[in-house]
């Protein structure tokens, strides 16, 4: 009898390894051999979690808050989680109508795996964040990939949404403003969105809103569940303190959306990780009740970041951009640089090989576009300090000049 010790299970043997994060591995071993790479992959913000998020965390060491809390979160913490959905967004709910996760992910992965079962289908518009259609995956269910380019902004049509939904649909994933495009919905678009679903009872929605807060051009944010109330009752939306108050690391997630559906996520949670850091929980309590003064600062400077990306893109032969509405990233085209040959004589046939050859001759490191359901695009990450952008994009454009036929 021959013995298979390695066989995985079937969801995850055909799921891909984040792609972000795999770019990151690389950043981080060509820095450990030595090399000086600027990364433009991770989307994270580059500053400190604010002074008084930190001193809140080590008082709750100091106080003892070093034990479990409550699988969906700590009460104190769902009542700002609570106040901050009715303050921001207009949801009327109470704190019994959220959940807190470990990132936003985990928020992601507890609604998908609780209610996904094979041959169900999940309406991912792309570009897509690299982990959407890998969780849809892994919870043995289809991604529908939905392809919304650059005429149409990158952001999904009411007619594609109707096109794409079927009897077997149980999601439908919407990430406003955009990881890996910076495309922001208007509240009229969500309204036509909108208009579709109401026509399809079967369908949940779920609004990642995680970048909420970095929006430009003085434009507003809005979320589907507040634009059309009648579609809250399925609507997960879904936020967090990684983007707004630079906690990344923190691992907070949390969602707000009907009671069943939190329940069965608490079920799932309660059974994989117990809840979040109690730890982090303080400091997200603090993120979210003390001063607010640190999300207009830091999306003011992104603003800024955003012109300096965009104008430098567009001057280097072979990229163009559109102007990204909000978050952190710029997605550029880079059809103008296949089929032509780096210095050290790569042949760039695809969009990876644009990224993998930034990264091995220019120490730029981008996240490649088809890894996000887009090709041939580079996602470039500008949450870096000015004069790093400045270098990275000048080596961009060295790389670009140097490329021959
Ligand atoms: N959301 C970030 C990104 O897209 C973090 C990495 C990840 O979770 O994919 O780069």
């Amino acid at each position: 009898m021959t013995v298979d010790l390695q066989r995985l299970n079937v969801n995850l043997a055909s799921a891909q390894a984040s792609a972000t994060y795999r770019m990151m591995d690389r950043v981080a071993a060509k820095r450990a051999s030595g090399a000086r790479v600027i990364s433009l992959s991770a989307g994270e913000p580059d500053f400190d979690t604010p002074a008084h998020v930190c001193d809140a965390a080590i008082e709750a060491i100091r106080a003892g808050h070093t034990r479990y809390t409550q699988v969906a979160g700590m009460r104190p913490l769902r009542e700002a989680i609570a106040a901050k959905f009715q303050r921001d967004n207009g949801l009327d709910i109470g704190w019994q109508d959220t959940i807190v996760c470990t990132g936003g992910k985990q928020v992601i992965y507890n609604a998908l795996s609780a209610t996904l079962n094979a041959g169900d289908e999940v309406i991912v518009p792309a570009p897509y964040w690299v982990s959407y259609p890998e969780m849809v995956q892994l919870s043995g269910a289809t991604p529908v990939i939905v392809s919304c380019g650059a005429d149409v902004g990158f952001k999904l049509t009411p007619a594609a949404l109707a096109r794409a939904i079927s009897a077997s649909t149980r999601w439908l994933i919407l990430n406003s403003p955009s990881n890996p495009t910076g495309a922001v919905y208007t509240r009229e678009e969500l309204a036509a969105l909108a208009e579709v679903l109401l026509a399809h009872p079967h369908v949940l929605v779920l609004s990642d809103d995680i970048y909420e807060h970095l929006t430009f051009d003085g434009a507003r944010f809005h979320t589907l569940a507040a634009v059309e109330p009648r579609l809250a009752p399925r609507t997960l939306t879904m936020n967090g303190v990684s983007k707004a108050y630079a906690m990344t690391g923190w691992r907070i997630g949390f969602g707000t959306g009907p009671r069943w559906l939190l329940e069965a996520m608490e079920k799932v949670q309660g059974q994989q990780t117990s809840g979040t850091c109690s730890i982090s929980q303080h400091a997200a309590l603090a993120a979210l009740t003390g001063p607010q003064d640190f999300i207009g600062e830091s999306r003011a400077v992104f603003e800024e970041r955003r012109d300096l990306m965009v104008r430098m893109l567009n001057d280097t032969p072979g990229l163009s951009c559109l102007v990204p509405g909000g978050a952190f990233y710029a997605f550029a085209s880079c059809e103008g640089l296949l089929g032509r040959r780096t210095a050290a004589g790569t042949l760039l046939n695809t969009d990876e090989d644009v990224a993998g050859a930034l990264l091995d001759e220019a120490n730029v490191a981008v996240v490649h576009g088809s890894a996000f359901g887009l090709g041939p695009y580079i996602r470039i990450a500008y949450a870096l300090d000015t004069e790093s952008l400045r270098q990275a994009c000048l080596a961009i454009r060295e790389f670009c000049q140097s490329l021959r036929d």
